[in-house]
Order: C-alpha cells, then sequence, then structure tokens
C-alpha cells in the first residue's frame, strides 16, 4: 500500500532492537484518513471472505480495528491483557509474550462475545515474532469460532511472525512489509521495493 509505505519513510523512527516507532500515525496520534484507507484495503483484500467479527488485542490494534470494522459492518472485539486469576469458565484465554515489553501476560475475551458460528478477521498494527497473532488464534479456536484471516498494517518480514503464520495456513495480507531497516541511517527496505 503505497500511502502508507510512504508515510512510514517519511515518519517512521527507526530505534534500537529492531523497533520501529510510527507514533506520530499510528501508535500514539492516528491519523484517522489513512486509517480509512488502510480500512477499506482492507476491505479490498478480504473481499471474498465472509466476516462476522473483527479481533484485536488492546491497547494499539483498537483504534485501527474501529475504523476497518467500518467497511466490514461488523463488531470489534479486543482481547484484554489481565493479570486477574480465577477467570476460568467465563473467558477464553491464553499467554503471550510481549515483542516491545518482553515479559508474558495473559490475554482474555469472554465467552459471550466469540463463540462458534462467528468469522473472525484478527487485525493487528505490527507483526515481528507473531506472539500476539498466535495468541488471538489460540482464543478463536478455543471459541469454535472459524479464523478467515490476518490483516496487519506493518510486518517486520525480517523477524519469524510472517512466515510462521503463512506456513500455518493462516490467510495473511499486510499492508507493508519492512524487508530491513537501518537505525545509522535511519533508511527502510520495503519487500516490493525494487
Ligand atoms: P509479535 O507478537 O508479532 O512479536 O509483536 C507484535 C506486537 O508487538 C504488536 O501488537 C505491536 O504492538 C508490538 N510491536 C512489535 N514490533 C513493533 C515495532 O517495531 N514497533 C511498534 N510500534 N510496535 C511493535
Amino acid at each position: 500500500m503505497q500511502i502508507l509505505k510512504d508515510r512510514i519513510r517519511k515518519d517512521g523512527k527507526i530505534k534500537a532492537g529492531n523497533v520501529l516507532k510510527v507514533d506520530s500515525f499510528l501508535n500514539h496520534q492516528m491519523d484517522i484518513k489513512l486509517f480509512g484507507e488502510i480500512g477499506k484495503e482492507f476491505k479490498r483484500r478480504f473481499a471474498d471472505v465472509e466476516v462476522t467479527k473483527i479481533l484485536t488485542i488492546e491497547a494499539s490494534g483498537i483504534g485501527i480495528a474501529c475504523i476497518v470494522a467500518q467497511y466490514f459492518d461488523v463488531p470489534v472485539v479486543f482481547a484484554k491483557k489481565t493479570q486477574t486469576k480465577n477467570i476460568a469458565g467465563e473467558v477464553y484465554t491464553t499467554k503471550v509474550e510481549s515483542y516491545t515489553h518482553g515479559r508474558v501476560y495473559d490475554i482474555i475475551v469472554s465467552k459471550e462475545f466469540l463463540g462458534a458460528g462467528d468469522k473472525v478477521l484478527l487485525i493487528d498494527d505490527f507483526l515481528a515474532n507473531g506472539k500476539a497473532l498466535e495468541g488471538l488464534a489460540a482464543l478463536v479456536r478455543d471459541s469454535g469460532a472459524e479464523l478467515v484471516g490476518a490483516g496487519i498494517v506493518i510486518e517486520k518480514g525480517f523477524q519469524v511472525g510472517g512466515d510462521l503464520l503463512r506456513s500455518e495456513g493462516i490467510r495473511l495480507e499486510s499492508l507493508a512489509i519492512v524487508e530491513s531497516m537501518d537505525e545509522e541511517a535511519q533508511t527502510i527496505v520495503f519487500r516490493d521495493d525494487e
């Protein structure tokens, strides 16, 4: 998606530890016009599948998922990060290792909002090692719902998540795939660049 790649090049900041900061339009301040274009593009790429629900993870996935959901005309459910104990029974839960914070946390979704019969599209801002998406996919599996695909705004193609999820047969659509980035020079190469 060219306007997204242009924006990443213009405003993205490459930090230590292979972290790409896009706080000015995606992760802190949010460019809603751009989110609208992202929503349209996901709808175009997933035009052939039926979606009844969008599932994301708090916090940074929520804003994007909400705008994307307008193009699919379906509700958004976000998995909550929690430390609450004794929640088994009413919720689906799994563990996720955080890429940016380096710790493990539980994510939950209430059984009230996900179940057999749902056709779920996962939406998230970044794909790195795939832990967040794998966690969401596990919740979908546990609920008996069908996972129809995953839409990612920025995939870091030099990390293992994309290959891992595609090899598991998950239909993955990433709007910008970063092939490599150089912190020193502050340059980014995208997968389909010449
Ligand atoms: P994964 O679970 O695929 O390893 O990491 C994905 C999650 O970590 C995303 O939900 C995102 O919030 C965060 N993340 C991973 N890499 C980056 C990055 O380079 N920049 C930002 N802003 N977030 C990232």
